[in-house]
């Protein structure tokens, strides 16, 4: 047996959280100061101001996809967080997806007819699909934001998992 076969899958897990803390680290330096108090809008308006480009926050309900989603429209950027969720989920999901954004995950504007968000939001969410390694740098950045925010997980589901990743580190 080699050496390699030693590595448990909870080690290359372990290594790969490491790498994506370490990436999401070096994007959280392009973003501005951290809102004091803390409000996801502000931080989103000083951030479409730094990158010269309008950012809008939308809420809308998705129930063919996850939790929330970024596109660009060619002039603008959109961010989606599905509807009904508030608090430190929702600022949660914005900021995975503004990391999404900052590290150009998505390339190419969302296409889609006419005017319709919901078929653009699905006409990129199927062109653009995430590889794990950009989802668990997402999950690290909003996490890392939010801890940075002096935000705390209310102790639901949702937040439950995402501390029990990255434990107290
Ligand atoms: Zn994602």
């Amino acid at each position: 047996m080699s050496r390699r076969c030693s590595v448990t899958h909870e080690m290359v897990q372990a290594m790969t959280w490491k790498q994506a803390r370490t990436e999401a680290t070096t994007l959280m330096t392009g973003l501005p100061p951290l809102p004091r108090p803390w409000r996801i809008e502000d931080l989103c308006a000083a951030l479409a101001e730094r990158r010269g480009r309008p950012l809008l926050l939308h809420e809308l309900d998705l129930a063919a996809l996850p939790f929330g989603l970024w596109y660009f429209d060619g002039e603008r950027d959109h961010v989606i967080s599905r509807a009904g969720t508030t608090g430190y989920h929702r600022d949660h999901i914005v900021l995975h997806e503004i990391c999404h954004m900052l590290a150009g995950h998505n390339t190419g504007p969302a296409t889609a007819d006419g005017d319709d968000m919901a078929a653009r939001v699905i006409a990129a969410a199927v062109a653009s699909p995430h590889t794990n390694a950009q989802e668990e740098l997402a999950e690290a950045f909003a996490t890392m934001v939010l801890k940075q925010a002096r935000k705390r997980p209310p102790g639901g589901e949702f937040e439950q998992r995402a501390s029990a990743v990255f434990g107290a580190a």
